[in-house]
């Protein structure tokens, strides 16, 4: 959920608008974004969002946030391409300002000078920005890594970087996921030699998931296969959909005939196939689980199937990665992942990768920005022991935090209201309460007590009744429903007249009675909602 806000005299631009998937702790979200109601106070005064890259995490909120503030986007070819397919599907593409830009163009804003400068990552078309204001020059590395020999485009433009550096940059703010890693990450070439070897090796199919927006990563691959003589078919929407994005913008060079569709690759030799798919993090509803549990409507993965999963492992997704090669081993396939051989490279810097931005920027100020609060801190000790930057001059800033920058000055002077907003299927928001509740159901499950009481005397009118979901099995516990009955009875009957006829007043005296007892009795806290029927 990566998002900033740059502001100077009275002009405040965005530059990225990412959002996260959720973890396991928050039933019914497909999607996070960032609570976007620090932006309130300067609603009328954003000029532009200013993109990095094309990845999720910095462009999958900007829909959410167009419906807040319909300002002009910038960002390259590639990553508005990217963008114009969520925008599509929102409804937004027809209302919403793109200016594509290329590296080293500046757009001149009204506080602002901002240049994109191309860097190497995982994906392909990715910036830094150069922002130049009345205070001097801040750098944004965006994700970035010093790769001198990427697979599609060219090298990190280290050369426009020195000229910032020779000028003076006031500020760098640097990627900090790799800051805990010495040395320097690899080539996206360095995963060419272990696929090779699988490409050598494979007798059966090879079935190859990796990240969809891995654009250099998939080059690969498909050189690789036309290489040795093998047919391609792209599973799962998001392949196809990034492929054809991609490839529509010759950040792909696919050679002709290479690809197939799903059905022509069951009538293709095993020897002669290559599925690339989507799902290296073992999503459920990817396409990579419905070929390992034989749930896709054409292919599976079998015996003598070569399985190799391209990726790294994102936090929190282990266990359904571990699922997903268990299935496929279980079907008679191999697997290789990046535990077995070098088939995956990171998209970041290594410290040695951020040294050499650093030394080209020469900033007088390093913010580290990217990545969790331990790697920031990693990022500020190894920046200072190492004697890169003055150690005085780092400054660790947090989400929320709101750093004020002059000539010769930068400190944290406020912090504003952030959070995470939960959106679900249907790009609706889900409010926090509603997330909560739904996690005490999946936990402890829910007692309804229903009780018929008449408006006048008070009594009751009948038995009570009570139903439980997700709580207790009804047919074996009919002693605890009728101890539960007897308590609600004994509530109602003790209680005074003016209170059953206030049944706000008798419905909270019911659901206290129940929620100690069962607490008491089984040590559980199940939702308890009491309803009360007038008769
Ligand atoms: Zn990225």
């Amino acid at each position: 959920m990566n998002m900033m806000a740059m502001r100077c005299g009275g002009e405040t631009i965005i530059i990225d608008a990412g959002m996260g998937f959720p973890e396991a702790d928050t039933p019914g979200v497909d999607i996070i974004i960032p609570d976007f109601s620090f932006i309130e106070d300067y609603r009328d005064e954003i000029s532009a969002i200013v993109l990095t890259h094309g990845h999720e995490d910095h462009i999958g909120a900007v829909p959410f946030l167009l419906k807040e503030i319909n300002v002009p986007v910038y960002g390259t070819h590639f990553t508005l391409a990217i963008l114009e397919r969520k925008l599509q599907e929102h409804g937004l593409i027809d209302s919403t300002v793109l200016h594509s830009v290329e590296p080293r163009d500046r757009v001149t804003l009204d506080r602002f000078e901002v240049e994109w400068i191309h860097v190497s990552h995982s994906l392909t078309s990715c910036t830094a920005v150069a922002v130049t204001t009345p205070v001097g020059v801040v750098i944004h590395s965006g994700d970035f890594k010093i790769d001198e020999t990427p697979v599609v485009g060219p090298p990190t433009d280290l050369e426009r970087l020195s000229e910032y550096g020779d000028q003076g940059v006031l500020a760098l703010l640097a990627d900090s996921t790799n800051a805990e890693r010495p040395g320097r990450t690899q080539s996206e070439r360095a995963v060419i030699p272990a696929l090779e070897k699988i490409f050598e090796e494979a007798e059966g199919r090879i079935v190859l998931s990796c990240f969809t927006s891995s654009v250099h990563r998939i080059q690969i691959v498909l050189d690789l296969a036309r290489e040795y003589g093998r047919r391609v078919a792209l599973l799962g929407r998001s392949m196809l959909r990034n492929v054809e994005t991609a490839d529509s913008l010759r950040q792909l060079d696919v050679p002709d005939g290479l690809f197939i569709s799903a059905s022509e690759a069951r009538n293709t030799d095993d020897d002669q196939l290559l599925l690339l798919v989507a799902g290296c993090q073992g999503d459920p509803m990817s396409a990579m689980t419905k070929l390992a549990t034989d749930q896709h409507k054409n292919l599976s993965v079998d015996e003598g199937d070569t399985v190799v999963l391209s990726a790294r492992q994102i936090p929190g997704n282990e266990p359904s990665i571990s699922r997903l090669i268990s299935h496929c081993y279980k079907r008679g396939a191999q697997v290789i992942d990046s535990s077995l051989a070098r088939v995956h490279v990171s998209g970041h810097g290594s410290q040695e990768d951020l040294k050499i931005l650093i030394e080209a920027t020469r900033p007088r100020f390093l913010v580290p920005i990217h990545g969790e609060h331990r790697q920031l801190y990693r990022h500020r000790d190894w920046a200072s022991s190492s004697g890169v930057v003055d150690p005085e001059n780092i400054v660790v800033f947090e989400n929320g935090d709101v750093l004020e920058l002059d000539e010769s000055r930068a400190e944290i002077t406020a912090k504003e209201v952030v959070g995470r907003t939960f959106i679900d299927a249907s790009y609706e928001e889900v409010e926090d309460l509603v997330v909560r509740d739904r996690k005490h159901l999946s936990y402890d499950g829910i007692v309804v007590a229903i009780v018929a009481i008449n408006p006048t005397s008070g009594e009751l009118e009948s038995e009570p009744e009570v139903v439980t979901r997700g709580f207790i099995h009804e047919e074996d516990s009919s002693e605890m429903l009728g101890e539960l009955k007897r308590l609600i009875e004994g509530t109602v009957n003790g209680a005074a007249h003016e209170e059953r006829i206030d049944y706000a007043v008798i419905k909270e005296k019911i659901r206290l009675a129940l929620k100690r007892f069962i607490q008491k009795a089984t040590g559980r806290r199940p939702m308890i909602i009491p309803v009360v029927v007038e008769v």
